[in-house]
C-alpha cells in the first residue's frame, strides 16, 4: 500500500503535466526562477530551463497535440510516442520510415561488404599472379 502511494508522487516529479507545460509556454516573459517561485516550487530551475529550451521559449503549437501534424492528440499510451510528442498515426509513420531505412542501410552494408570481399579476392589473385610471373622471370634474368 505504501508503495502505491509513493509511486504516483514520484511520477509527478518526473513527468510534466500538460498544465505545467502550458504555464511555461504561456509565460515567455518570466525567468525560470520566477516560474519556479510562482507556479512550480516542486521543480528545480534547471529542470524548468531544460523544458523551456526543449519547447522553445516562444512555442507556437498546442500542448498535448502532435508535434508533427498538430492535429491529433499525443499518443500517451505509448511511452516512446509520448517522448517524441507524436500522435499514433505520426508515430507509426515514423517507425515505419525508420524500419524501411534500416532495411535499406542493411542492404547497402551487405552490398559494400560483398564488394570488399570480391576486391580482396581479386587482389589476392593478382598478387599470386605477380609472384608466379616473378618466379618465372627470375631464372631468365640470371641467364641474361
Ligand atoms: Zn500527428
Amino acid at each position: 500500500m505504501e508503495l502505491e502511494l509513493a509511486y504516483p508522487e514520484q511520477r509527478l516529479e518526473w513527468y510534466w503535466t500538460d498544465n505545467e507545460l502550458e504555464i511555461i509556454v504561456n509565460h515567455p516573459e518570466l525567468s525560470t526562477k520566477e516560474l519556479r517561485e510562482l507556479f512550480m516550487p516542486h521543480r528545480t530551475e534547471g529542470a524548468i530551463r531544460n523544458k523551456r529550451h526543449q519547447l522553445g521559449r516562444f512555442f507556437k503549437g498546442t500542448i498535448g497535440t502532435c508535434k508533427r501534424c498538430e492535429e491529433r492528440p499525443i499518443w500517451t499510451e505509448s511511452a516512446k510516442a509520448k517522448a517524441m510528442g507524436y500522435c499514433k498515426g505520426c508515430y507509426l509513420d515514423e517507425m515505419e520510415r525508420r524500419t524501411a531505412e534500416d532495411i535499406r542501410s542493411a542492404r547497402f552494408r551487405k552490398r559494400e561488404w560483398e564488394a570488399r570481399k570480391t576486391e580482396k579476392k581479386l587482389n589476392e589473385l593478382q598478387k599470386a599472379k605477380r609472384v608466379h610471373s616473378a618466379a618465372e622471370k627470375a631464372p631468365r634474368k640470371q641467364r641474361a
